[in-house]
């Protein structure tokens, strides 16, 4: 756990350079200048994204963590951090290349739980950008949140399906969504994952939730499964297999989360640069002064820090092992460190990093949620420190015997 017992390679193979390059090209050609048109309240507008999935596709840079039967480029973990990561530059990149929250996790999942038939139905469209989905499990108090233990909603057997009823809410992505995979208690069997598509009566959005962030289409939302029935076929998987599946979806999902967002550091730590050396005060450029450079050679020791680690649970996850604990370790350490970066940034940029003139503010406002979702950094630390302490228990326990 605490060892890492590889040869060490950082060299990218040139067809992975070039990609890297054309993906940095796109963002500075394509997203970047489309950024002044994403100005709506909840989330990248319908028909910009379209038209920018358009683009990518134009570009031969559509879907880079999809396999090629999906149409995508078949990237393997370690190839998708680099291109996540440099598509994350701007935010629309992921929404360009269809690898954004909450899709990408979820055509993930697909992809190795869907039968045939949900396949078809879902995981095609999902992968082509026809249609969008999202992931329902948090909510609200009394029910689930940080401890998966208090998941409430309910699915009953009802004929030959189920009928499912529970209040979610921060569910990314439901407002205009095809469907959403909805974790439900179902009955004699616990945890299980449903595809519940929008049109369902059962199913609504009730609203859409004010939030700092607002990169997300659809923002978050508060949905309703009220007397919902669904057929044997929305079983995702195994019935009471729910929580298990959660971990093949989490594990990735957390690390892509990471890739965006590094690259949306990377951003925030340009802007400062160029701030600070073109800015006087007195005397020179604010850049000569200690206490600024400081903090720029902090935020690049976070950022080179959170790739090494980013890289290795992608490593791990490229030979096959579920690599919970490399994404817990690398989710804690990103989340705090791309959040200190766009810190940094603000303040050595003065009132223009708290301000609409540059990406800062908006990057505050958009980084600052990912310490909470995907396991609040606290959780991780804990289940981090539960393991050490197994470990150890059992490293005495072997040396007492
Ligand atoms: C922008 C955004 C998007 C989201 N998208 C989705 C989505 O698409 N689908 C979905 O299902 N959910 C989503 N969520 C919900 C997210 O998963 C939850 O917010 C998260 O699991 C925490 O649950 P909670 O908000 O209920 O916090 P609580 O469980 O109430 O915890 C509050 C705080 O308590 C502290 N805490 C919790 N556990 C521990 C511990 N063991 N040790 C120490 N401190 C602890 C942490 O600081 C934590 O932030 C989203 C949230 C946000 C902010």
């Amino acid at each position: 756990m605490t060892t890492v017992e590889a040869v060490i390679d950082f060299e990218l193979e040139p067809e992975l350079r070039e990609l890297r390059e054309r993906v940095a090209e796109f963002v500075r050609e394509v997203a970047i200048p489309a950024e002044p048109r994403d100005v709506g309240g909840h989330g990248t507008d319908e028909g910009l994204r379209a038209e920018l999935q358009e683009e990518a596709k134009r570009w031969g840079i559509f879907g880079p963590q999809l396999s090629e039967e999906l149409g995508g480029l078949g990237l393997d973990h370690r190839g998708t951090a680099v291109i996540l990561e440099e598509c994350g530059y701007s935010l629309l990149g992921p929404q360009a290349l269809n690898c954004a929250a909450p899709d990408e996790g979820n055509m993930h999942m697909l992809d190795l739980i869907a039968s045939p038939a949900q396949r078809q139905r879902y995981l095609v469209p999902l992968a082509a950008g026809e249609i969008r989905s999202s992931f329902s499990m948090t909510e609200p108090a009394p029910g689930t949140g940080s401890d998966p233990s208090m998941l409430r909603t309910t699915a009953r057997r009802s004929g030959s399906g189920w009928v499912i009823d529970g209040r979610k809410w921060f569910i990314t992505g439901a407002e205009g969504a095809a469907f959403t995979i909805c974790m439900a208690l179902a009955e004699g069997a616990g945890a299980t994952m449903f595809l519940v598509d929008a049109e369902n009566p059962g199913f609504r959005v009730e609203r859409v939730l004010e939030a700092t962030d607002r990169a997300f289409p659809g923002g978050h939302a508060e949905v309703l499964f009220e007397g919902c029935e669904v057929g044997e076929d929305a079983v995702l998987g195994t019935v009471g297999e729910g929580f298990r599946y959660a971990q093949v979806r989490l594990a990735p999902a957390r690390l892509t989360h990471c890739e965006r967002w590094l690259g949306a550091a990377r951003r925030a730590l340009d802007f400062a640069l160029s701030y600070v050396a073109g800015r006087e005060a007195f005397g020179g450029p604010l850049g000569e002064l200690g206490m600024v450079q400081e903090k720029l050679a902090r935020s690049l020791i976070e950022i080179e820090t959170s790739r090494l680690l980013i890289w290795r649970c992608a490593w791990a996850l490229d030979r096959g092992e579920p690599a919970k604990h490399e994404s817990s370790v690398a989710k804690a350490h990103v989340a705090e460190a791309v959040n200190r970066v766009v810190d940094n940034a603000v303040q050595v940029c003065g009132a223009t990093g708290v301000s609409g003139e540059g990406p800062l503010a908006r990057l505050l406002n958009e980084l600052r949620p990912f310490r909470i979702y995907d396991g609040p950094t606290e959780t991780h630390l804990w289940s981090i420190a539960r393991r050490q302490l197994r470990a150890h228990a059992a490293a005495q326990a072997a040396a007492g015997s």
